[in-house]
């Protein structure tokens, strides 16, 4: 199973937060975590703490910072999200409804499946909210 699909909306909220708010100097504090999931701190832990776990994010002293496993996780997220995004903006959706209708399937498609639809999309170069779409990275792209 590829680490995508063992995440939940929830885990990956988590962190898209801390990518937003660490720097290179400051990792990210339990309560801030909390606060911006809007949930008291014991639930917030309980999202961080599989995500320890997976090696996505490691904690030290209560603050959290993403690993490298973590930040491509989340680059790879985003393309799932976006590569959909294009597939339902196609079909006719507002770009509001593609984000919705994306959250439904961005988890549980496997890189090989989103590959595939970013080949039969084009290879677009961004989501409908002009969000780039990374390129289909050190997989061979057959013709
Ligand atoms: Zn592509
Ligand atoms: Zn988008």
């Amino acid at each position: 199973m590829e680490t995508l699909q063992r995440l939940t909306r929830r885990q990956v909220e988590t962190l898209e937060i801390i990518a937003a708010v660490e720097t290179p100097i400051k990792a990210v504090p339990l309560k801030s975590v909390a606060s911006a999931l809007k949930v008291r701190p014991p639930s917030a832990l309980s999202h961080l703490t599989p995500l320890e776990a997976l090696g996505l994010i490691a904690r030290r002293r209560g603050k959290s910072r993403l690993t490298p496993r973590g930040r491509s996780t989340l680059v790879e997220y985003r393309r799932h999200h976006r590569v959909a995004e294009h597939l339902f903006a196609r079909v006719g959706f507002s770009p509001e409804e593609t984000c919705r209708a994306a959250r439904e399937i961005d988890l549980a498609l496997g890189h090989n499946t989103v590959d595939r639809l970013c080949r039969s999309e084009g290879h677009p170069p961004t989501c409908p909210h002009g969000q780039p779409i990374v390129p289909c990275q050190g997989r061979p792209e057959r013709a």
